[in-house]
């Protein structure tokens, strides 16, 4: 039996707490059903930049191509020093292995000070052009300022990008509720968002048996709030993906709540929380494991579909099991969803539900 090999990488401030919490979970629900992992913690972040002189070292870039996934802790990057070897790791990683769509789903779950308690949606972002400015170019930066008194900010909408993020939410739609949503604003953006929603009504044609409706982001934004319950996979551009997830996290109990898979063409994928390191909480143990875990739950999930392996599947579906029961206990939650306990309290409480 192969083992699958998942990289470990913590990012900065509450990385350090919650991804060793959903490591601890997917050992346990491995080793329930059979599943053999071979675990390699790799340096990143700024501890990497302490520790190898680089915030993404050329060996953690070398040891991830060999690796079926890995886990990425959030990066705060805002808060490394300057300079050319402390750079976020983020476009690098989702460039370099082709990451386009960032796979963010948003779901209630009961006591925890959700808006409602039917929301089961997923956004689908694509992940590597738009409006983010350092990573929608080969060279230098999309943002730049002929003078002090204008700034230019470049958004690159390709059909290739368009294209295949829009697939990859097609066949998602397919094996959910068959409903996919596109959210755009071609109404102004005419070329560009013009060219994502023409993209998308071809990837349609391919599958006659996924309803299809579009929305204009603005618009989006404020259904989002008076009806979720009528979205199910919703695909979009990157920044209007972006803020429409972390909108989306709050009508759920916050980004302790907010997971995320990335995935590409590939047969490599990475699980990455949708929130960012949270610098204000870090080191007080009170952060929120779920978003972290869910995101590697979905990714044993992937990597046990893509690889054929049913026991993967099956120790997804039990840390999913164990979540759902731990997230009712009031005791062992953590204080952002309406709980009295702490980072170690509620990775116990997913432990002892997995048995
Ligand atoms: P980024 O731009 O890198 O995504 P951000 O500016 O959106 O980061 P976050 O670091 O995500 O900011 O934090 C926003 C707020 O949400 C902070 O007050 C933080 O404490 C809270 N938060 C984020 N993640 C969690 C979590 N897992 N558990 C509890 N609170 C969290």
């Amino acid at each position: 039996m192969t083992a699958l090999k998942i990289g470990i990488l913590d990012g900065d401030d509450i990385g350090h707490e919650i991804v060793p919490a959903s490591v601890t979970v997917a050992k346990a629900a491995a080793e329930k059903h059979g599943l053999a992992i071979d675990w390699q913690p790799l340096p990143i972040g700024r501890t990497a930049l302490d520790t190898h002189g680089h915030t993404l070292p050329p060996s953690t870039l070398e040891a991830l191509h060999k690796l079926d996934g890995w886990i990425l802790g959030p990066i705060g990057h805002r808060a490394y020093p300057k300079g050319p070897n402390a750079i976020n790791p983020h476009p690098i990683l989702r460039k370099q292995f082709a990451l386009f769509a960032n796979v963010r789903p948003t779901r209630s779950y009961p006591d925890i000070g959700c808006l409602y308690d039917d929301i089961d949606l997923v956004i689908v972002r694509e992940n590597n052009e738009g409006f983010q400015p350092d990573r929608n170019m080969l060279v230098g930066n999309a943002e730049f300022r002929p003078n002090d008194e204008v700034t230019l900010s470049m958004r690159v909408i390709s059909r290739t990008g368009s294209r295949r993020v829009a697939k990859a939410a097609f066949e998602l739609a397919r094996h959910r509720k068959k409903h996919l949503t596109y959210v755009h604003k071609d109404t102004v953006f005419k070329l560009g968002c013009g060219m994502f929603v023409e993209e998308c009504r071809k990837v349609a044609l391919e599958y006659p048996d996924v309803r299809v409706d579009d929305v204009i982001v603005d618009t989006m934004a404020m259904r989002l709030v008076r009806d979720p319950q009528s979205f199910d996979v919703v695909v979009t551009t990157n920044m209007f993906g972006d803020i429409l997830s972390d909108e989306a996290a709050g009508l759920v109990g916050g980004l302790g709540m907010a997971p995320g898979l990335c995935i590409g063409e590939g047969d490599i994928a990475m699980a990455q929380a949708t929130h960012g390191s949270a610098p204000d909480i870090a080191g007080k143990g009170v952060a929120n494991p779920y978003a972290m875990i869910e995101s590697t739950r979905m990714l044993l999930d992937w990597l046990g579909h893509s690889r054929r392996k049913p026991e993967a599947v099956a120790a997804a579906a039990s840390m999913s099991q164990a979540m759902t029961q731990a997230l009712r206990d009031a005791k062992a939650r953590t204080g952002d969803i309406k709980g009295k306990g702490n980072t170690a309290s509620m990775t116990e409480a997913i432990l002892r539900a997995l048995g």
